[in-house]
C-alpha cells in the first residue's frame, strides 16, 4: 500500500494541523546471538512438547499460524516543531509498505 510522504495531522505540541512528514520506523538491531527470551523460545519451540509455542506453525490449509502480515509503525514528524507524533490507533495490517516521493 502506498502512502504519502507528507500529511496533515494535528500536532499536541503546537496544537493545530500541521504538515507532518511520515516516517516508517524500522525495526532495531537485534543484541547478540540469543540472549535470554531468544533462549527459552528456541528451547520451547525445539523438539519437546508443543511444537510452535508461542505461536502455532503454519500448516497449509489452517486457519491457525504465526501471522503473515506486520502492523505499520509509522511516526509524523511535525515540521513546525520537529516534534516526533506517533499514531494512536496502532498500525494498520498489511504485507507491502511504500512512501511514495
Ligand atoms: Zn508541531
Amino acid at each position: 500500500m502506498k502512502f504519502p510522504k507528507k500529511v496533515k495531522r494535528y500536532c499536541p505540541s503546537c496544537k493545530k494541523h500541521t504538515e507532518m512528514r511520515i516516517v516508517h520506523s524500522k525495526s532495531g538491531r537485534k543484541r547478540g546471538s540469543l540472549k535470554g527470551g531468544q533462549r527459552r523460545h528456541k528451547r520451547r519451540s525445539g523438539i519437546k512438547g508443543y511444537g510452535g509455542f508461542p505461536q502455532p506453525k503454519i500448516e497449509k490449509g489452517s486457519k491457525y499460524g504465526a501471522k503473515q502480515t506486520k502492523k505499520t509503525d509509522f511516526r509524523y514528524e511535525c515540521s513546525v516543531c520537529k516534534r516526533m507524533v506517533t499514531s494512536a490507533k496502532g498500525g494498520k495490517r498489511l504485507k507491502k509498505v511504500e512512501i511514495s516521493q
